[in-house]
């Protein structure tokens, strides 16, 4: 079969854009030298188009994991322009196809089961999708956001101001009009394209598979640092709703911290949360199948089929009643109608640190358990 035929455009701006970084962005640094006030403009402009290709592209957008004031959602479209990776409103569309039909040869448009070089960029560089190319049924509520459209609609002329005028304009303020062109017009569109690219080839290749294992996603903590914060990718395929990759305080994720930062000043709400119960599910219910099937091929597994199972029922149990305590609390202290309100809340606190206690003692037996079949050796 043929293959699909080259988008030149795209070829030709990849191409010319990395060659550039590699030879004439350290060709001129080494002749002429780049000033501090340059690196630090290149470094910030990275930022600003990384993360609201996180924070706006995918988080608010692709995902709905929250609101956003029409201010913010500016800054994002605007971002979004400046790094170079289409309108929201396509990238969205692209996106949603993807969770959808992760790892699909057929559908997922940037399938990591086609390997590193297609999910990374080869999926850009030949109409491989012809069809869907204008189709963006599957964002209708995007279409209803003014911002989203008029950042469709003025694409290209946005795209070539900010990545021309942008870097020619703190080159000029700084002095050194080529300079500034090399790194923040060059250097930086090439970094974070990149990096943004990691997500969909790296973060389905490199990582531990915690939350489920029925897709390629990894959770990379490497990863997340250059992402900012999207390296977490199989937590986020499974909890795609939820505003943070890194659920961890100290995950690095600062696509996160941002969006609850500007939650605390008005400008972002209705951040969306997995229940944590769910996730502690998802998790042990994805290490379980992992040690079933050891067990299945491992010599002498008798011994600990049923007591594995015993522990994971009980956990799963007592995770459940904890939340529900909690939520029952959480109410009360909120209506504080009933007279004996404070015996109730005393009783639920105690019942609720009981329940602690033990689910912390069963969680070391299941992990002592799971590293006693880890071990069996094969059949
Ligand atoms: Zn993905
Ligand atoms: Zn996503």
């Amino acid at each position: 079969m043929a293959k699909p035929a080259i988008i030149w455009s795209t070829n030709i701006l990849f191409a010319s854009t990395f060659i550039g970084a590699i030879t004439l962005v350290p060709w001129y640094g080494l002749t002429y030298g780049y000033s501090a006030e340059l690196w630090l403009i290149a470094a910030l402009c990275l930022g600003y188009c990384g993360m609201s290709i996180t924070v706006g592209y995918h988080r608010l957008w692709s995902h709905k994991t929250f609101d956003a004031h029409p201010f913010v959602r500016f800054i994002l479209a605007i971002g979004g322009a400046f790094a170079l990776q289409n309108s929201a409103l396509h990238w969205s569309s692209d996106h949603r196809v993807h969770h959808r039909h992760v790892d699909s040869e057929e559908k997922d448009p940037y399938a990591a089961t086609k390997g590193f070089w297609y999910s990374h960029i080869g999926w850009m560089l030949r109409e491989y999708q012809p069809l869907r190319y204008q189709d963006y049924s599957n964002c209708r509520d995007l279409q209803k956001d003014n911002i989203v459209m008029w950042q469709h609609r003025n694409y290209w002329w946005l795209t070539w101001l900010l990545n021309l005028g942008v870097p020619l304009a703190f080159g000029w303020l700084c002095g050194d009009v080529v300079g500034g062109f090399l790194l923040i017009g060059v250097l930086r569109l090439v970094a974070s394209h990149h990096f943004t690219f990691f997500i969909n080839s790296l973060a389905h290749i490199w990582g531990k598979r915690t939350y489920t294992e029925k897709n390629s996603a990894r959770d990379n903590g490497w990863l997340a640092l250059l992402t900012y914060g999207e390296g977490y990718h199989n937590f986020h395929h499974l909890f795609e709703y939820d505003y943070r990759n890194g659920i961890r305080w100290y995950q690095f994720d600062p696509s996160k911290w941002f969006i609850w930062g500007m939650s605390k000043f008005g400008l972002t709400q209705n951040l969306r949360k997995a229940p944590t119960e769910r996730i502690l599910k998802a998790k042990l219910e994805t290490q379980k199948k992992r040690l079933d099937l050891k067990m299945e091929l491992s010599l002498h597994a008798e011994r600990w089929r049923e007591s594995l199972q015993h522990e994971y029922d009980l956990l799963l149990q007592r995770i459940q009643e904890f939340y529900a305590l909690r939520k029952q609390l959480l109410q009360l202290k909120k209506d504080k109608l009933s007279a004996t309100y404070q015996q109730e809340r005393d009783e639920l606190k105690s019942r609720i640190e009981q329940l602690k206690a033990s689910i912390q003692q069963h969680q070391q037996r299941w992990q002592q358990l799971a590293a006693e079949v880890t071990a069996l050796s094969p059949a």
